[in-house]
């Protein structure tokens, strides 16, 4: 008879809260002795890490990764008749922003290997927005699932048309493309650190990432209330966009053992390459990039094969979860702004790919377990 093993858990932020000891309280009840809640010592201090981090000149810590998306829109003006071009296949937040400010999403298609978007597509996009009257502005790529987008491609669409890049960095803090780690890649870069992406809070947080110095200046006039010199100066429409202190606080502790993580997380998603390469399509390699492993996808044959992995690693414990079921042309929300095109890859996809658990605590003995779910499904890979 098999042994019952408790299910996996898909994210463990408890045994991430263990490992990260005393510390982390200390950070915490810091910030309670000093009552500085707002804009605090931390957030200044997480700014000035983050930055070094990356590599960036300046960042500008807000209060998620949607507001840094939206303060980075808002700051060059985007909003009525401008098109912002984006993959289809994301989470919503990247195409609410654009929707949210008066512009249009124009929906791109994404490479059926890495799943990221694709720019011979966007090329087309542009084309087709222009016809219909709209003015491009802006390309939002975005790293998705960890691994950087085709930047050197997109930095080079955006200086031919014209437009800002804005880097949708939410699922890959960490990551590294041609030798440096994501955070100027773009004019500017939004990162989100809800609690399950690769460096989470206990809460919502973000930041934005520029080489920038008057960009950054606005960004933080952004964030609060468009607020001048001083605080009753307004200079502009701005938002409630800050990062609490208490949240700056855990992610300087969880900063300390960032890169460690992001290495465990590496080696996890080679072993699942290895043990999996047999049943599924395993993720394909952005070139000469480390991913960040927000989310490890596998591609299935078929949508039947898919949903009947699905039920037998449910059976075995193991949990898993689909990134994205729907591609955003296809959600209500966006029927009014989509031009109703196909867009084949990212319906494709929606319908064949899966997320595996993968996050730093998990123990050998687990990864191994989710291999192992996979023998006797019966299923076989398919390119
Ligand atoms: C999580 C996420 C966001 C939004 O970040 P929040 O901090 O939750 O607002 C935006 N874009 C992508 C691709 C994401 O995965």
């Amino acid at each position: 008879m098999d042994i019952v093993h408790p299910p996996i858990p898909f994210l463990d932020l408890k045994a991430q809260q263990a490992r990260l000891g005393p510390g982390l309280r200390a950070r915490i009840d810091a910030v309670l002795a000093h009552g500085q809640f707002i804009l605090g010592p931390e957030v200044a201090e997480l700014e000035a890490k983050l930055a070094t981090f990356c590599g960036a000149a300046h960042c500008v810590s807000v209060s998620s990764g949607t507001d840094a998306l939206q303060i980075a829109l808002m700051a060059e003006g985007i909003g009525r008749g401008d098109a912002v071009f984006l993959p289809a296949f994301t989470y919503t937040a990247t195409a609410e922003v654009p929707l949210l400010l008066g512009a249009t999403p124009v929906f791109v298609d994404i490479d059926p290997a890495t799943f990221q978007i694709d720019p011979a597509h966007l090329e087309v996009r542009i084309a087709a927005a222009t016809a219909v009257g709209l003015r491009p502005r802006a390309i939002i790529g975005v790293d998705l699932f960890g691994q950087p987008a085709p930047w050197p491609a997109l930095r080079a669409m955006a200086a031919r048309h014209g437009l800002f890049t804005l880097d949708d960095c939410a699922q890959a803090f960490g990551a590294v493309l041609d030798g440096a780690r994501l955070g100027r890649s773009a004019t500017a870069t939004a990162v989100s650190f809800f609690p399950s992406k690769p460096l989470g809070a206990y809460g919502d947080g973000g930041a934005l990432f520029t080489e920038d110095a008057d960009r950054a200046a606005l960004y933080r006039s952004l964030r609060t209330h468009g607020e001048g010199t001083t605080r009753y100066d307004v200079q502009r429409i701005g938002m409630n966009g800050r990062l609490d202190t208490i949240q700056a606080a855990v992610l300087l502790a969880k900063l300390e053992v960032f890169e460690a993580e992001l290495a465990r997380r590496e080696a996890i998603a080679c072993a699942y390459d290895a043990g999996l390469a047999k049943y599924v399509t395993i993720p394909a390699r952005v070139p000469s990039s480390a991913s960040a492993w927000a989310i490890y996808s596998v591609l299935f044959a078929d949508a039947a094969s898919r949903e009947a992995a699905q039920i037998a690693l449910r059976a075995r414990g193991v949990p898993s979860a689909i990134y994205y079921p729907k591609p955003l042309h296809h959600q209500p929300a966006y029927h009014g702004a989509h031009d109703g095109v196909s867009l084949p890859v990212s319906e494709a996809v929606a319908v064949r790919i899966m997320a595996l658990p993968l996050h730093p605590d998990m123990t050998d003995e687990q990864v191994a377990r989710v291999i192992s779910a996979f023998d006797g499904v019966g299923l076989h890979a398919a390119r």
